[in-house]
């Protein structure tokens, strides 16, 4: 069947990543994601040097940027594809949270940081991390924050505790929300986004947390930060004073169509390799798994959430490159719980397919189960899109609801 969401523009452009990926980076990901990140970034680099001399490197940015200019509809689609490999989003240059960044800084950053910080993050010659979440106080309510940025003459000193500030380690900058602000009537207009260079002798990172027992280093890890009264220029602040949650939500939306088009890319991958050991893992004789029922029940089940995701998303970011991220905020809720749990559910349905081999390290499998279950967590835990999506729905019943 035609695919109604295929432009003109991306037609050629699809099939030219999906052999990308084909010959140089599938047969290399189990080796990078099982050894420590490091020593795979000479490989890794002449990866993005080959992708950038076939004209496919970083496919986010604007024409005016030097990239093809693409809709958020067409840029979903290469997405997918690019999140077919857990190397895919990082050797194109439009992993998370980098991509956010260049988006954030793109819109909003002033001339010079553009200059000195964006570009070369466009060219893919320095990393960058965003740090929001602090140990201290719920993220999913992101009002609360204890990181504080005082202003002192023509600087802002920066004080707090920041965690999960994810790829920190390595980066050259980082993106703080403090809160500049604390005497706003209006709790939105509190914080503030500050662009920090790193390494800094200011800022420690105290650790790249353990996640699922990897602690992870380089692009692959999620750091802890603590900002010992850093100084930094008030230049440095990216948008008005007061405007970091005005921002963030800027930040947040088309970023959520980046992620959901990744664990579709993801889930196409497991169900491929799910289906592969369907068809060649012999029950007895020639009986196959796929042989079985309950197998064949979660192919189909599987087949059936995973287009259903897609289309969802699809129609989602076609609504905003028509309408704007505010016209489509129930659109963003509904599809980043639904397809992080279309994506938890088929990787554990390709993994049991799977057996023994699906919780070892010699399929690609274990490294996104240990990876992915924060899908669920990250850019906002399931519960709080439900209610959000729900207050939405009842508002329109009538139902009245006092802010927390
Ligand atoms: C792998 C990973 C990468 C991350 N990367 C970054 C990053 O780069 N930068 C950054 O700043 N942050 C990052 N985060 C942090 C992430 O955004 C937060 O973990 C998330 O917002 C949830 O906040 P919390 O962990 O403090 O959970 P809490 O806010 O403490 O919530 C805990 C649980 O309580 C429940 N809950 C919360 N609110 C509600 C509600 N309203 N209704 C019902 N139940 C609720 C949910 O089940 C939730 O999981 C990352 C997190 C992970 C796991």
């Amino acid at each position: 069947m035609d695919n109604p969401f295929i432009t003109e523009k991306i037609k050629n452009l699809l099939p030219r990543y999906r052999q990308f990926l084909q010959d140089y980076v599938y047969p290399i990901e189990l080796k990078v994601v099982s050894n420590p990140f490091r020593q795979s970034l000479p490989v890794l680099q002449e990866l993005r040097n080959k992708a950038r001399s076939e004209g496919l490197f970083a496919p986010h940015l604007t024409e005016e940027d030097g990239g093809p200019g693409l809709s958020l509809l067409e840029f979903a689609q290469i997405s997918e594809v690019l999140g077919t490999s857990p190397l895919g989003h990082y050797i194109f240059n439009c992993q998370a949270p980098d991509i956010g960044n260049m988006e954030l800084m793109h819109e909003f950053a002033s001339s010079e940081l553009k200059e000195q910080y964006l570009k070369p993050l466009q060219r893919g010659e320095i990393r960058s991390c965003f740090a929001m979440t602090e140990p201290g106080f719920a993220g999913s309510n992101p009002l609360q924050l204890g990181t504080i940025a005082v202003r002192d003459g023509d600087e802002y000193i920066i004080t707090g505790h920041k965690w999960f500030t994810s790829s920190a380690d390595g980066a050259s900058f980082t993106i703080v929300m403090a809160i500049t602000n604390p005497e706003s009537s209006n709790q939105y207009e509190r914080a503030s986004m500050i662009l920090v260079p790193l390494p800094n002798s200011s800022v420690e990172l105290v650790r790249n947390i353990s996640v699922m027992g990897e602690s992870g280093e380089d692009y692959l890890s999620h750091g802890e930060l603590k900002f010992h009264q850093c100084r930094i220029h008030i230049s440095n602040r990216i948008g008005p004073e007061g405007k970091g949650f005005a921002l963030a939500q800027a930040r947040l939306g088309p970023g959520r169509i980046h992620h959901c088009m990744r664990w579709i890319g993801i889930c196409e991958r497991a169900f491929d390799l799910m289906c592969q050991r369907a068809t060649s893992r012999s029950l007895s004789g020639h009986h196959m798994l796929g042989h079985q029922q309950i197998i064949q029940f979660w192919i189909a089940e599987c087949r059936a959430q995973i287009q259903a995701a897609r289309l969802m998303v699809l129609h989602t970011a076609l609504a905003m490159d028509k309408q704007g991220a505010k016209a489509v905020k129930e659109e963003i809720a509904t599809i980043k719980f639904f397809v992080a749990n279309v994506l938890t559910d088929v990787l554990d349905k390709a993994i049991q397919v799977h057996g023994g081999l699906g919780i070892t390290d010699d399929t690609i499998l274990s490294f996104w189960y240990r990876h992915e279950r924060a899908s669920r967590i990250y850019d906002g835990p399931d519960e709080v899109h439900k209610s959000s999506l729900a207050r939405h729905i009842l508002k329109s019943y009538g139902m009245k609801f006092e802010r927390p």
